[in-house]
């Protein structure tokens, strides 16, 4: 790695660990007040407390990733590869976001092969991946909406599929999909929060585990997110 990109991914590194102490006691002091531990709180303040709270969670969110990404940065030295089975991490994955889901009125749906699906992976990062996945999946679906995760065999690799049918990506902005923090105009228009760095670790994420990123999408109608991923024997 060039000098100069490294010397910022450490930047970045010592700076978002600095942030992650007044923003975890920003997020204590917020949960004493709503729980209403020092006083009650007329409703109005409560909002507002409530409003302070998810900003702090979003920005919280926000130096977690920017963690993600500098660690990324700086080589592959983070990835610990063991022997996995694909299945597994996908239930698993899954699993994370039931609850989330059910809020959102979402069905969320897994089809799995039958065959053996061993790959060589980091199965927390790989995890990581495929969560970012299913979470834009259910973020920028529709409430009542429906989410299909498959994993179909294509010769020597595994083929992963993630389905909406949410409000998709304007056609203009398309190829700056994984570039980092790039944001939709419809999703700002619409005030969903995120960081725009999740399609960027991804992506980076399947790359170093030898496989390919691609997706297709329409606004208003959905998108589906796919990767492949060498198997192993
Ligand atoms: P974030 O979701 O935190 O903004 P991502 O890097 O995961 O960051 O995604 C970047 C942008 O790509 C999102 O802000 C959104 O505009 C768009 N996007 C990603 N996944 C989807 C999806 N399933 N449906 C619609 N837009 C999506």
């Amino acid at each position: 790695m060039a000098k100069t990109k490294k010397a910022k991914s450490e930047f970045v590194l010592v700076a978002a660990h600095q942030l992650k102490t007044p923003l975890s006691a920003l997020k204590w002091i917020f949960k004493i007040l709503l729980e209403g531990e020092v006083g009650e709180l007329t409703s109005e303040q409560q909002n507002l407390l409530m409003k302070g709270y998810e900003a702090n969670e979003n920005m919280i969110t926000l130096v977690n990733d920017l963690l993600k990404v500098a660690q990324l940065e700086k080589g592959k030295k983070v990835y610990e590869f063991k022997k996995c089975d694909f299945k597994e991490v996908i239930k698993k994955s899954v699993s994370l976001f039931s609850e989330i889901a059910a809020k959102k009125k979402i069905e969320i749906e897994a089809i799995l092969p039958k065959e053996e699906t061993m790959i060589l992976c980091d199965s927390s990062l790989l995890q990581m991946a495929i969560s970012n996945f299913i979470a834009n999946a259910i973020n920028y679906s529709f409430e009542g909406g429906k989410v299909t995760v498959g994993v179909a065999k294509e010769e020597d690799r595994l083929k992963f599929c993630v389905e909406d049918r949410g409000i998709g990506i304007p056609l203009p902005q398309q190829k700056k999909i994984f570039s980092k923090f790039f944001r939709g105009d419809n999703v700002v228009r619409l005030q969903i929060a995120g960081s725009g760095l999740g399609l960027y670790i991804t992506r980076r994420i399947i790359e170093d585990h030898g496989g390919k990123v691609w997706f297709e999408s329409q606004e208003n109608k959905g998108s589906r997110f796919y990767f492949n991923i060498p198997l192993t024997k």
